[in-house]
C-alpha cells in the first residue's frame, strides 16, 4: 500500500484572531493572507515548524 503526507498550514489572525487551515499549499514568508473570518489581512513572518523526528 501506499502512504501519503499532507502539509497543512495553520492560519491565525493578528486581527481577530480565529484559525483556518489550508493544506499543501506552502505560503510565502512576506506575503499576506486574507482572513475568511473577518476580511483583513495578516503579514505572514514565519512558519513554525512542530514535526518529531522518530
Ligand atoms: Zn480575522
Amino acid at each position: 500500500m501506499k502512504v501519503s503526507l499532507e502539509y497543512l498550514y495553520h492560519y491565525i489572525c493578528d486581527h481577530c484572531q480565529k484559525w483556518w487551515t489550508i493544506a499543501d499549499i506552502k505560503p510565502d514568508i512576506g506575503s499576506h493572507a486574507l482572513c475568511p473570518h473577518c476580511g483583513k489581512t495578516s503579514l505572514i513572518e514565519e512558519i513554525v515548524q512542530f514535526q518529531i523526528k522518530t
